[in-house]
């Protein structure tokens, strides 16, 4: 219950900046982060209408997947970090890794995608704030050209867009400089009109700064908080 009413606020705050930039709402995908929390919830949020689906751990969702394997219409993405090793289980139970961060890792999803006979989404991940301690290529990195590059013999994979987690900051609007500058290199890169790259997806904002990134042109927000609840520290 308690999830269902907590959807219908986050949709009315996603519509509201999205009114504010003179956007669609439609335009913009609400994501659920279901990671730490039961298949229960997961259905919770399904009955309430949600579709598209975040976790952040392959291990994790393959445990959950078969209590979610009925949902009607469900779309599941890998949205953390992800080890070569754990590609071709990846690329099994998702529909979208949307956190690749390296040519190699693009490699390996391709060719699983191809052994399991199917079409892997994918989002490139971007250190958008240049930490170290964080996943994600370089804005203007070599290794970002090269995995672009690559699209056009990686046959099984769908790049689609970007994505990326600023630097955290208390308040949201100090991400807004960030939001800005992944949607100037999603576009940059769209003109380049590279084989087999799509850049329409701009996967940005989390639970306390979604609305920033929507006034910033995100068409993806990635809520786990605002929609599930706290999650227990680990
Ligand atoms: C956990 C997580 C989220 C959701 O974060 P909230 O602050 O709980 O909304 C979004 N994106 C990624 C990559 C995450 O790991």
């Amino acid at each position: 219950m308690a999830i269902a009413e907590n959807i219908a606020r986050v949709q009315e705050r996603l519509a509201a900046a999205a009114r504010r930039a003179r956007r669609h709402p439609d335009a913009i995908t609400l994501m659920g982060v279901s990671k730490t929390f039961p298949v229960e919830a997961i259905r919770e949020a399904h009955a309430a209408g949600l579709r598209v689906f975040g976790e952040n751990r392959v291990q994790e969702f393959a445990e959950k997947a078969l209590g979610v394997s009925e949902l009607v219409g469900a779309e599941w993405h890998l949205i953390g970090h992800l080890q070569s090793n754990k590609a071709s289980k990846a690329a099994e139970i998702f529909h979208a890794v949307d956190a690749v961060d390296s040519l190699r890792l693009a490699e390996k999803l391709d060719a699983a995608a191809n052994k399991l006979g199917k079409k892997l989404a994918l989002l490139i991940e971007v250190n958008i704030g240049g930490e170290t301690a964080k996943s994600g290529l370089a804005a203007g990195s070599a290794e970002f050209a090269q995995l672009l590059q690559a699209a056009e013999r990686l046959e099984h994979l769908e790049i689609r867009g970007l994505m990326t987690i600023p630097p955290f900051t208390e308040n949201p609007e100090d991400a807004r400089p960030f939001f800005r500058r992944l949607r100037e290199l999603r576009d940059a890169t769209a003109m380049r009109r590279l084989a087999r790259v799509r850049m329409e997806t701009l996967s940005m904002g989390m639970s306390h700064d979604f609305e920033v990134a929507i006034e910033e042109g995100s068409t993806c927000v990635r809520v786990g908080t605002a929609i599930f609840g706290e999650r227990e520290r680990p």
